[in-house]
């Protein structure tokens, strides 16, 4: 069955090599899928089963966000609220989301959960990678990364979060309990593993021990690093040949060049920075330096709830200085990347039919256009996701 998505107006196919500019623009077009794939890229006007006209409409690819902590209960406005009027961020909040999260039932997560998916759909994500961190022990956190397998196939355990609070004075004993416990537990329902390499939460010994024990288990490696202040997490990513490093806020110049010196994406989630009135990471700078950025929401209730990317685009070029082609690369083919795939994050044969259709005449107005409810229709693995009703 062959769907055709035609009189495309403006089509952005991440591919330079089949149009206009970085983005690899192609204008009048149409994409031709069959099942879950992209199988062409044509002129307007191809004859399929199935049509789907676009009427002059931008379509791009959906957006990949590769940082989401999308499972969990409770609710923590009132950190939110407390922070903006003063307050400063701290990582000791988890725990609250641990004890709601342990609580609730699998009925009550996985409602939850899929809520916040279709959420991020109606705003044009087409995946997420979604972490565990919320269940800190081996039940809890294989109930967790078991519910994120029914939304994605990049779930990470989150072996370093937060120490429980029956732990805090033993913090080794607990990393030998994520080593020894909670990994094999997990490790099956995983693809990647992280730490929250950072004061306050680990350091740089437990997560290199924790990064290992991933590593020997057949888990690719990613690094919350550098969030609240300039510290090891990078160094550490890099040396240990993470896919990426994220958050990135406090970089220094060595930081900087080790990034673009590697194949490891430095990953912004500028939701957070301005949910926690932190200073923005300098985008800007990490491009010119040549290193690949991706942009995520972090989505969690602590200190990014939301699961809009257009929101980190807008916050991207407003803050971080990025172009808004560079935004949009990095919110779409910086995400692929920091999850090492290329069958998503581009429109091209072969790759999963992942795209997103606005109601606008161009990518720019995602930006230009703040906060307005711009997506038309989203297809992930070539079916209908979400259409907004006229
Ligand atoms: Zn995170």
């Amino acid at each position: 069955m062959t769907l055709v998505i035609d009189r495309i107006g403006v089509l952005v196919t991440n591919d330079p090599a089949r149009g206009e500019g970085p983005l690899g623009v192609v204008r009048d077009a149409a994409v031709v899928c069959d099942g879950d794939r992209v199988i062409a890229v044509e002129r307007a006007g191809v004859a399929a089963d199935e049509r789907l006209d676009v009427d002059g409409g931008c379509v791009l690819p959906g957006f990949v966000d590769s940082h989401t902590h999308l499972v969990f209960a409770g609710d923590r406005a009132s950190e939110f609220v407390a922070r903006m009027a003063g307050a400063d961020y701290s990582t000791g909040g988890i725990r609250t989301t641990v004890d709601a999260t342990r609580q609730a039932s699998d009925d009550a997560l996985r409602r939850l959960a899929r809520q916040r998916w279709f959420e991020a759909v109606s705003t044009g994500t087409t995946h997420v990678e979604i972490k565990s961190g919320y269940g800190l022990d081996a039940h809890h956190e294989a109930r967790c990364l078991r519910l994120a397998q029914e939304l994605t196939d990049d779930t990470t355990f989150l072996g370093l979060h937060v120490v429980p609070s029956h732990m805090t004075a033993d913090p080794d004993g607990f990393v030998r309990e994520v080593v020894f416990e909670t990994l094999p537990a997990c490790a099956p329902r995983s693809r990647w593993i992280d730490v929250f390499c950072e004061r306050g939460a680990f350091d740089v010994d437990q997560c290199r021990t924790v990064l290992d024990a991933g590593r020997a288990a057949g888990l690719g490696l990613k690094v919350h690093a550098n969030q609240l202040g300039q510290g090891p997490g990078v160094t550490l990513a890099v040396e240990m040949g993470a896919a990426s490093a994220d958050h990135c806020t406090h970089l220094s110049a060595a930081d900087v060049d080790a990034l673009a010196s590697s194949q490891t994406v430095a990953t912004l989630l500028p939701a957070a920075d301005f949910s926690t009135r932190q200073p923005y990471p300098d985008g800007r700078r990490l491009l010119d330096a040549g290193a690949t950025v991706a942009l995520a929401t972090n989505c969690n209730p602590g200190s990014s709830y939301t699961t809009s990317m257009p929101l980190c685009l807008t916050l991207a070029v407003r803050e971080l200085h990025m172009t808004i082609e560079e935004a949009l690369r990095a919110a779409t083919l910086g995400g692929a990347s920091a999850l090492r795939r290329e069958d998503i994050g581009r429109i091209r044969p072969g790759a999963r039919a992942d795209l997103q259709i606005l109601d606008a005449p161009s990518y720019e107005h995602l930006v230009y256009r703040l906060g307005a409810p711009l997506t038309r229709c989203v297809i992930v693995g070539g079916r209908v996701a979400f259409q907004r009703q006229p």
